[in-house]
């Protein structure tokens, strides 16, 4: 399949060209002619797969056509998304695509001034990039108009559920015309994202092209077993030994990002930390010191770092187990991109077997163990699916530095 198979307006083809993909992705081949035919549709699709373009170019076919109307600079495509960083991302995709086109684009979110979003939002948009709670306050302020939306797409719609999004969405759906198309975007059909789903659009088009559990296949990945309080130093470690040109890597609390780059600070390895105690600014500037090379290594939260897509990650590293297994998905979902080869290390201890073990579950799969030469673990973490109790909280699995089992 090439991608002027797909119908889309010669400016839009131009601009894939530019960007040198030779071929659309099996979302972009589903999803795209979905679109262009007008249908609702619901896609189950990670972050990776290509499903930016596959949402924003045929939008931006059908907003451009002469055909469809086109008045210019009216708010016709809305686009929802649970994090800054992603709509900022959207919005640059946006931008991409429509080099040629005249679409105006712009992308709201809380955190950076309501004012120059105003500006911008009066001036004239055809397509907008939105967090929940920011366009709420926009149209509260009516400063943005929903009366022209054509089309209304919910991107990771399963992270805005978890993030408590819910009432946002459905009062943001309300305020727009009835008749629209709805495009609903998320990494897994969950139970709460179906529901939502049928009542958005009941008989929105189902696609999917990844299961439940399924990671990419040019994805390795397996665990270091190390004690809690060797962590850092293990990852300092790899760092120095691995000769990574880059890594990054996921803590599970904002302070624990915090602590973890002042350590790598202290030896020298250049870092940044993302998460939701940092402004705005400083989440962007440290996303594009990362992309632009200047750091080497990322630090992030899960929620910082959800759908930011950074291209050529080859090393993604979980210092900490998640706690929710889907999370697992997302974070390795950063590696092995576009065809890339690319590996996904987890450095678990003890006390996160019972989350490594949800993980495995989830994936189907157990990952391989590899114990670092120096890094054994005191505290084994155990290899049954089931281990007894006992002997997981009591000193028999323990064992010392030297290989010695201890107890
Ligand atoms: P996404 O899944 O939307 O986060 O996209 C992941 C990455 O794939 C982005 O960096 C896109 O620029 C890139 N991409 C999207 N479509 C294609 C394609 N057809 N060929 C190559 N790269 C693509």
């Amino acid at each position: 399949m090439k991608f002027s198979d797909l119908k889309l307006s010669d400016p839009i083809l131009r601009s894939l060209q530019d960007q040198n993909y030779k071929e659309p992705t099996p979302i972009q081949t589903d999803v795209i002619p979905a679109i262009l035919n007008k249908s609702d549709v619901m896609a189950a699709a990670q972050t990776g797969t290509g499903k930016t373009a596959a949402f924003v170019l045929p939008i931006l076919s059908i907003l451009s056509n002469p055909k469809n109307n086109y008045k210019g600079h009216q708010l016709r495509a809305l686009i929802v998304t649970p994090t800054r960083e992603l709509a900022a991302q959207v919005r640059e995709s946006v931008n991409t695509y429509s080099k040629y086109l005249s679409i105006r684009s712009t992308a709201v979110y809380g955190g950076a001034r309501i004012h120059n979003q105003q500006l911008k939002l009066r001036k004239g948009v055809d397509v907008l990039v939105a967090t929940p709670g920011r366009l709420l306050d926009l149209y509260n302020q009516k400063s943005v108009n929903f009366k022209n939306i054509e089309m209304f797409v919910l991107d990771e719609a399963d992270q805005m559920l978890d993030m408590g999004f819910i009432h946002d969405i459905k009062k943001i759906a309300n305020l727009l015309p009835e008749r629209r198309q709805n495009l609903m975007f998320t990494a897994t059909f969950s139970n709460s994202f179906r529901s939502l789903a049928r009542e958005m659009a009941d008989k929105a088009i189902e696609i999917s092209v990844t299961s439940d559990g399924e990671t990419g296949e040019n994805i390795e990945h397996y665990v270091h077993p190390v004690d809690k309080s060797r962590k850092a130093e293990l990852l300092i470690e790899l760092i120095e030994t691995k000769k990574w040109d880059q890594a990054l890597v996921f803590t599970r609390t904002k302070h624990g990002a915090d602590r973890l780059q002042k350590q790598l600070d202290k030896v020298s390895i250049k870092s940044k930390a993302i998460h939701g105690n940092k402004t705005q600014n400083n989440r962007m500037k440290a996303l594009d010191d990362f992309k632009n090379n200047r750091i080497k290594i990322l630090v992030a939260t899960d929620v910082a770092a959800r759908g930011i897509d950074i291209k050529k990650m080859s090393q993604v590293i979980n210092f900490d187990v998640p706690t929710v297994a889907k999370d697992y998905i997302h974070r390795i979902g950063r590696t092995g991109r576009g065809g890339d080869k690319g590996t996904a290390i987890s450095l678990v201890s003890a006390d996160e077997f019972r989350l490594l073990r949800d993980i495995e579950k989830l994936l189907n799969q157990k990952l391989e163990r590899i114990e670092i030469d120096g890094f054994e673990p005191e505290h084994l973490i155990p290899t049954k699916e089931k281990p007894q109790k006992k002997n997981f909280h009591n000193k028999a699995g323990f064992r010392n530095r030297k290989g010695n089992r201890k107890g």
